[in-house]
C-alpha cells in the first residue's frame, strides 16, 4: 500500500483593491510565515495552517513555484489524472489566480510576469513536451458548469447542454465534449480565451464580471511512444500513459443574501452553493478514515462528479484557497477558511 498524503492546499490573500482601500477597510488576515494565518477581529482570532501561504506581495511565479504546481504538472506528465481548483468567494482572485488579468483581446495580451498558473502551465508543459523529441499528444477540454447543465466552452455557436453519463470503464464523463489539439503555446492561450470568454458572465454587486459557472479546463497528456506498436508485448504492469491535468476556476462560493441577487440571479447563486455544499459533503466524507467512510454521494451534483475521480480515486488534487484581507469580507473570509481546513484532512492514496 501506498501511503496516504493529505491534499496539498494553498491559500493565497489578495492585496486590498483600490475601492477597498479608499473606503477604509481593515486588513484582517495576516500571514504569520511558516503556512499559517491569523484573522483578526473574528469573534475569537483564528489561526489556520496551509501547506503554503501567499500574501498580498506574493508574485505569481511565486504561487507557480511555491504551491507545487509544477509537480502536479510532472505527475500528469507522468501518467496521473491531476486537478488544481480554486475556490472562494466572489472577487477573492481565483481567476487572477489561475489565469492572470482578464485580457478581453489576444491584441493586449497581459504582460508575461502578470501570467497565471495555467499559462505557466501550459509553457512547462510544452518545455517538456519539447524535451522529449514532441513525445507528448497535447489536446485540450474545456467545460462549465451552469446552473447545474454542463456546457462545452470551445464549441462555436451558442451553448448547448452536454449529458454527463457513467460507465464502468470511464467513470463519470461527458458525451461529445470537443476536445481540441495543440502543440503552441499560442494555439492553447488562444482556446483559453475564447472559452473563457463564452463563459456566463453577468452584473453583480459584489464583481461586475463575477463569474457564475464552474468552469474546467482539462489537458489530456498521452505519450506517443505507448502508443505505437511495440515489438515486446508491454508488461500488465505498465500503465497506459495518458495523464490529465485539469484547472478548476469554481464560481464564487458567497452567501445569497450579501450579494443582492434576486430573481435569476439567485436562482444561480442557489445552484452554485448547492453543488459548492455537495462538494464540502463529498471532502468531508473522504475525510473520514477509509475504514469507516459511507457511500460518497459524487451523484449530488455536476461538479462532483465530474471531480470524483480526482477526488476519491487514484487522482491527485492541488487546491488553492483564495481570499480578500478586508474586514468587510470577514464572514467568507472565515467560511473559506473553515471549508479548506475541513478539506485538509482529505488524504489520497498516491
Ligand atoms: P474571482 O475570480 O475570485 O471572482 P478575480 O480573480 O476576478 O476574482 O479578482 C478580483 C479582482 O482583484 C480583479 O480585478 C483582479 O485583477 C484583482 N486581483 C485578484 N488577485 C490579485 C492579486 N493577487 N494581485 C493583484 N490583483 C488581484
Ligand atoms: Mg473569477
Amino acid at each position: 500500500d501506498t501511503p496516504l498524503s493529505p491534499i496539498p492546499f494553498a491559500l493565497r490573500i489578495r492585496p486590498l483593491t483600490c475601492t477597498e482601500t479608499r473606503r477604509g477597510d481593515r486588513q484582517v488576515v495576516r500571514s504569520l510565515g511558516d503556512g499559517t494565518v491569523h484573522v483578526t477581529e473574528a469573534r475569537h482570532d483564528a489561526t489556520f495552517g496551509f501547506s503554503a501561504v501567499f500574501d498580498a506581495g506574493a508574485s505569481q511565479e511565486a504561487v507557480f513555484e511555491g504551491s507545487g504546481m509544477r509537480q502536479l504538472v510532472e505527475l500528469a506528465i507522468d501518467g496521473f489524472s491531476c486537478t488544481v481548483f480554486a475556490f472562494g468567494q466572489t472577487g477573492s482572485g481565483k481567476t487572477y489566480t489561475l489565469m492572470g488579468p482578464l485580457t478581453q483581446s489576444k491584441s493586449q495580451p497581459s504582460s508575461p510576469g502578470l501570467l497565471g498558473l495555467m499559462q505557466r502551465s501550459f509553457t512547462y508543459l510544452l518545455e517538456q513536451s519539447r524535451s522529449r523529441g514532441g513525445d507528448l499528444a497535447l489536446s485540450a477540454s474545456y467545460l462549465e458548469i451552469y446552473n447545474e447543465q454542463v456546457r462545452d466552452l470551445l464549441s462555436p455557436g451558442p451553448p448547448c447542454a452536454l449529458p454527463l453519463r457513467w460507465s464502468k470503464t470511464r467513470g463519470f464523463y461527458v458525451e461529445n465534449q470537443l476536445s481540441v489539439d495543440f502543440e503552441s503555446l499560442e494555439t492553447i492561450t488562444d482556446l483559453l480565451l475564447q472559452g473563457s470568454q463564452r463563459r456566463q458572465t453577468s452584473a453583480h454587486a459584489l464583481n461586475r464580471h463575477s463569474s457564475r459557472s464552474h468552469a474546467l479546463l482539462t489537458i489530456h497528456i498521452r505519450s506517443r511512444t505507448s502508443i505505437l506498436p511495440t515489438r515486446v508485448p508491454q508488461p500488465s504492469a505498465c500503465p497506459s500513459k495518458l495523464g490529465t491535468l485539469c484547472f478548476v476556476d469554481l464560481a464564487g462560493s458567497e452567501r445569497v443574501k450579501e450579494t443582492g441577487s434576486s430573481g435569476e440571479l439567485s436562482v444561480e447563486a442557489n445552484n452554485i452553493n448547492r453543488s459548492l455544499l455537495a462538494l464540502g459533503h463529498c471532502i468531508s466524507l473522504l475525510a473520514k478514515p477509509r475504514g469507516k467512510r459511507t457511500h460518497i454521494p459524487y451523484r449530488d451534483s455536476k461538479l462532483t462528479r465530474l471531480l470524483a475521480r480526482s477526488l476519491g480515486g487514484s487522482g491527485i488534487t492541488l487546491m488553492v484557497a483564495c481570499i480578500s484581507p478586508s474586514s468587510r469580507c470577514l464572514s467568507e473570509t472565515l467560511s473559506t477558511l473553515h471549508y479548506a481546513s475541513r478539506a485538509r484532512k482529505v488524504t489520497t492514496r498516491r
